[in-house]
């Protein structure tokens, strides 16, 4: 059910082709776009000061010129002095054209705004904005972000054309009733955009450039919501109906820790006590298990498809990749096959015979439990009793893909897990998942010790080459990460095979491996099982590894140009080598020039161990959409709102979707189309 689409920028008086291009780099292209685009920050220019109180910042001054000179031979300057009844100033000029010098004429008036500033030869302003002191004032004026080319005057002129074709038509404006906000946010949506724009004289300016004008809260609030409906909508078809009861009795239970090579976490008990109680209810379990890399949150989800057998039903297990979903095969087969479950694994390698089969052993309920990639979404997969579902998302699922899972259920609605490894802030996680009970693992297992990590500048490469030969000296094996970021997995895998190849000749005998995304799936399940067998030394690869397999003699991880990734990811790919089997280390590579805020962030990851501290990090440094690694879909790209910012709104605004769902859900095509835009894949209403 899409709202009607906003017509393109084009459309707009004097948009050509090249200034619609600029704008795109805005990521405008249409009317909607435009009006959506908030100005960053405003100048005062309601305000004339006299120039005695002009000390710094930028201000609106206005005079008559009492002086004019032209300074200096090679670059000469237009100086001219502006004298007000209180006082006076220069205004300096280094380029100018004729036209400018004949108009500043000794005893023409004019109003100037620029940043007052005071050198040796006293206050001054360097190319002020002009007009004539009989011009009108102009108010406050937004200054929106901008590209080369788009000048803001641009900008201001094609905002105001998209609010008059606007007033012609108001289909685009979603139109929300006034009890979707909290007590005194509300305000109609076309004039609190106008406001946004072109600020009443006398508003709080202050409060506008910090971004806590009321008008921008009512913005934020409505875009908030957007967002949060965006994500609910792929789970309210899980409220609707009922799910099967999965019971676990404590001898089975106890049956099946007897048999595990550890005992649970005091966090792993209390976690699964909660995912147990859910799974009695006939209310579908929404529950999202949040728990730090290596937190053990496997052992959960399969304590949940244990209930799920004992009860007679099946259970699906979605990894993020081919590698992954046969690392969990190989354990939960361990797990779960000597208490009589059929674990089976679909995989892109099996032939189309052996899919068949494996199709027709999970339709007639002979497969007890079933895991995959995205794979499983395949039309063709049907189960029998699907009584759960866990996502092992680690980031890389879209939330549209998880329904189409669902759905499979043939009776009853499954219960629904969903791990996430990276911690993900709690606004967020509000946001994203607002409407799945949380869970957390806030305990490593015992005898894990924090991996070692250093920052290393790229030229003490010799150095790191002789310490990685002591360390194979010695039986143990290592990994190295190559990272590009924004680049195409094609480059990457070049880099990659690049990197293998010169580290190949530095390390002499040792043994390197690489995988990257561009291998067939049975090389990279070749090279893996290698390193696992410990035939290969050192294994290069891209960051598939992040996701990848358990090696606990491999205790070194060596990450390249670590400063182009996100402090999430990198405590992701550094979980790698703590596993168990002593001591173990990470070393940050990076290149020099440094930014500060790289900088800072490689210190951080290297001095914090915390997931979720640096989850919340990287939210601040990186913004939601990196963090949440929905940045390609669009979704959590915010234009309003900022999640951490306005995180005191985010707990109303889920009442609100609440609200909107039960009383006026036919409202909420045209807000998502407005906000999230008209392809938000996110939609199912
Ligand atoms: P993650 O939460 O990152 O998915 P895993 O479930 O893969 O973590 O567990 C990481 C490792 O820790 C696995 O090798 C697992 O067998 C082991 N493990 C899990 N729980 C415990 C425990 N209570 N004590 C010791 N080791 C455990
Ligand atoms: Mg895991």
């Amino acid at each position: 059910m899409a709202a009607a689409a906003a017509p393109s920028v084009l459309a707009l008086k004097g948009v050509g082709p090249a200034l619609a291009a600029r704008l795109e780099k805005l990521g405008i292209t249409d009317l909607v776009d435009l009006i959506l685009h908030a100005p960053s920050r405003y100048e005062d220019r309601s305000r004339v000061i006299p120039i005695a109180a002009a000390h710094s910042g930028k201000v609106l001054i206005e005079g008559e010129v009492v002086l004019t000179d032209i300074v200096g031979r090679r670059s000469p300057i237009l100086v001219c002095q502006l004298r007000d009844q209180s006082g006076s100033i220069e205004l300096r000029f280094f380029h100018f054209s004729p036209k400018l010098r004949h108009r500043m004429v000794i005893g023409s008036r004019w109003r100037c705004f620029g940043e007052v500033r005071t050198s040796r030869y006293g206050r001054e302003m360097i190319h002020p904005e002009l007009e004539p002191a009989s011009a009108d004032l102009k108010g406050i004026l937004p200054v929106y972000p901008a590209t080369t080319g788009l000048s803001q005057n641009t900008l201001r002129r094609l905002v105001c054309q998209a609010f008059e074709a606007l007033e012609e038509t108001s289909k685009w404006l979603p139109d929300l009733p006034r009890s979707c906000f909290p007590d005194g946010l509300y305000m109609p949506l076309a004039a609190t955009l106008r406001a946004l724009h072109l600020p009443q004289p006398g508003s709080d300016l202050k409060a506008l450039n910090e971004h806590r004008h009321p008008i921008q809260r009512r913005l934020a609030y409505e875009e908030l919501l957007a967002h949060q409906l965006a994500f609910q909508g792929q789970s309210r078809s899980r409220g609707s109906g009922e799910s099967p009861r999965l019971l676990l009795d404590d001898e089975l239970l106890h049956r099946f820790t007897d048999c595990l090579p550890f005992r649970l976490t005091a966090a792993q008990r209390r976690v699964f006590a909660e995912i147990r109680k859910d799974l009695t209810a006939t209310r579908p379990m929404g529950r999202l298990l949040q728990g730090d890399v290596g937190s053990g949150k496997t052992v959960v989800a399969a304590l949940a498809a244990l209930a799920a057998w004992r009860s007679g039903w099946q259970s699906a297990i979605m990894a993020p990749t081919e590698l992954l979903a046969e690392q969990h095969w190989s354990t939960w087969r361990d797990w779960l096959m000597p208490l009589g479950v059929n674990v089976s694994l679909l995989t892109s390698r099996q032939s189309g015979r052996e899919r068949q089969q494996l199709f027709s052993a999970v339709a007639s309920g002979l497969v007890d439990v079933l895991i995959g990639t995205h794979a499983l979404f395949q039309k063709d997969v049907h189960f029998d009793r699907l009584g759960l579902v866990v996502v092992d998302e680690q980031h890389r699922f879209g939330v549209d893909q998880r329904m189409a899972l669902k759905s499979k259920a043939q009776h009853r609605v499954p219960h629904y897990l969903v791990m996430t490894a990276t911690p993900i802030p709690r606004t967020l996680a509000m946001l994203r998942y607002g409407d799945l009970d949380v869970s957390v693992i806030d305990q490593l297992p015992p005898g894990r010790e924090p991996v070692e990590t250093r920052v290393m500048n790229e030229d003490k490469r010799s150095q790191l080459i002789e310490r990685l030969l002591r360390w194979f000296g010695k039986g143990r094996q290592a990994y190295w990460v190559c990272t590009l970021i924004d680049e195409s997995e094609v480059l990457l895998a070049e880099a990659a095979e690049k990197t293998a190849e010169v580290l190949r000749k530095e390390l002499g005998n040792t043994q390197v491996g690489l995988v990257h995304g561009r291998m067939k799936a049975a090389d990279k399940e070749a090279v893996m099982a290698d390193f696992k067998q410990g035939k290969i030394d050192l294994l290069v690869a891209t960051t598939v590894i992040e996701v990848g397999v358990d090696v606990p003699n491999a205790g070194l991880m060596v990450i390249e140009n670590s400063e182009r990734l996100g402090l999430a990811q990198l405590h992701q790919l550094r979980g790698r080598v703590g596993r168990g089997g002593g001591k173990s280390y990470c070393i940050l590579l990076y290149r020099t020039p440094l930014t500060e805020t790289a900088r800072l962030r490689l210190a951080y990851l290297r001095d914090c161990h915390d997931g979720f501290a640096l989850a919340e990090k990287d939210l601040e440094l990186r913004g939601p959409g990196e963090v949440l690694g929905t940045r390609q879909s669009g979704a959590l790209r915010f234009r309003m709102a900022d999640p951490v910012r306005d995180r005191d709104l985010v707990p109303m605004v889920r009442q609100s979707a609440q609200w909107l769902c039960q009383h006026a859900p036919e409202k909420i095509p045209s807000l998502l189309a407005f906000w999230l835009g008209q392809g938000s894949r996110y939609v199912d209403v």
